[in-house]
């Protein structure tokens, strides 16, 4: 999602314990009973909870994407971003001998904008097309519904788009799997350097059913910290997302066993770091995440390096990252932009020219998201440098 400042504040042992809320909503009760009879949960549990419970939870009751959401997205804000997926999409198929048929899959689509972009845009190669078998991963009812409801009709027709909710359940063919602001939503842990050691966060009960921020007993396992971990002072905070880095092994399992290519699009950094990136967004706004859960959208920075580093040791060929900007500038943004606007009126071609800062511009999204793409074809990706693997 789109927001102005690349970190939270950092969290410092002496901050963590402040309280929140007056008025506790059910799921917050929930939690805190769950907390009463079985101590204190992990971050990651938590942020688990708060999206994903089957009844109270963000997924279930709320997630509202757009402008008159609580977030938004780059295939929200414009076309020609679903356009350069589909041509990166074609691009890999055709380097991968144009298997028929390949799945197209994609990882928490949301609304279905950036796929009934992407299709509409793929019309250009028919062969493409008639070989694709569209598998959406989403674990929202509501949000399934919304993409059925988005998707043009002559997808829906003869499974030529089929719905899962669990990506280890990918069809046995080769694969192009491409995930936006998916990565983001999936649980992380915190730890906090503390004497030295690094102990894991959890959340515990404050007084009047308020969630507050607690140092754990256990802690992390020093090899999976950066190299410059030393010279953090006590209060330093580290995430780590082994739920990520799963799903990225996986996923590499899978692309490796059918060929194929995955390209991940989020807000993070491209070199692992030290700081509190734990954020919650609601109408547009950043919001308390510990305050209502449900009611919020959570999610912290990806850690892109930490996940090249998963695909590369799982033996995927090709491993590339960089900045969201560079990438849509590399597949041409400023001549489709250009070619869009031409001959428009004044109004249209300002729109378009605010679409691409919005995507681009170094001080909108184009920095601050990243994008990552793996491949087990040993050719260049498109979209990055010939070189740097
Ligand atoms: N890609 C969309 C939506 C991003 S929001 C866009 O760019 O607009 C995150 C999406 O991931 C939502 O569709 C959410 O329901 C889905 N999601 C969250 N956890 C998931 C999981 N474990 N498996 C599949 N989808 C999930």
């Amino acid at each position: 999602m789109e927001h102005d400042h690349l970190l939270a504040p950092k969290i410092h042992a002496g901050n963590i314990g402040q309280t929140m809320p007056h008025k506790p909503n059910a799921l917050l009760k929930k939690i805190a009973r769950l907390i009463e009879l079985n101590g204190p949960i992990s971050l990651g549990d938590f942020m688990h909870i708060a999206m994903a419970d089957p009844q109270l939870g963000y997924y279930k009751k709320r997630t509202s994407i757009g402008r008159t959401g609580d977030f938004i997205t780059a295939p929200e804000i414009s076309q020609m971003f679903g356009e350069f997926i589909a041509v990166w999409c074609i691009s890999l198929w055709h380097q991968m001998g144009q298997p028929d048929p390949f799945c197209l899959a994609e990882l928490g689509p949301g609304k279905g904008t950036l796929m009934k972009d992407l299709l509409r845009a793929a019309r250009s190669d028919p062969a493409f097309s008639a070989a694709v078998k569209v598998v959406l991963v989403e674990t929202s009812d509501r949000l399934q519904q919304a993409q059925r409801e988005n998707l043009p009709p002559e997808w829906l027709q003869n499974e030529k788009t089929i719905w899962h909710t669990d990506i280890a359940s990918l069809p046995e063919m080769p694969a192009i799997i491409i995930a936006n602001e998916f990565l983001d939503v999936v649980p992380f842990r915190q730890y906090v350097k503390s004497s030295g050691k690094w102990h894991e966060i959890g959340i515990s009960l404050a007084a009047e059913n308020r969630l507050q921020k607690v140092a754990l007993a256990n802690t992390l396992d020093e090899t999976l910290l950066p190299p410059n971990a030393a010279s953090e002072p006590d209060g330093a905070i580290f995430e780590h997302a082994p739920a990520r880095e799963a799903i990225i092994e996986n996923l590499s399992t899978h692309l490796i066993r059918h060929q194929g290519a995955a390209l991940f699009i989020d807000y993070g950094h491209l070199q692992s770091g030290f700081g509190d990136t734990f954020q919650a967004m609601a109408a547009h706004d950043y919001a308390d995440p510990l305050e209502a859960p449900g009611e919020v959208d959570l999610t912290s920075h990806v850690d892109f390096d930490a996940l090249a580093n998963v695909a590369r040791h799982a033996g995927i060929a090709a491993v590339q990252t960089q900045t969201q900007g560079e990438f849509l500038l590399e597949l041409g943004l400023l001549q489709r932009a250009g070619a869009l606007g031409a001959g428009k009126q004044v109004e249209i071609q300002d729109r378009i020219r605010s679409e691409v800062e919005r995507l681009a511009g170094p001080d909108q999204m184009g920095t601050l998201f990243k994008v990552m793409a793996i491949s087990t074809l040993k050719s260049g990706l498109p979209g990055f440098p010939e070189t740097g693997n």
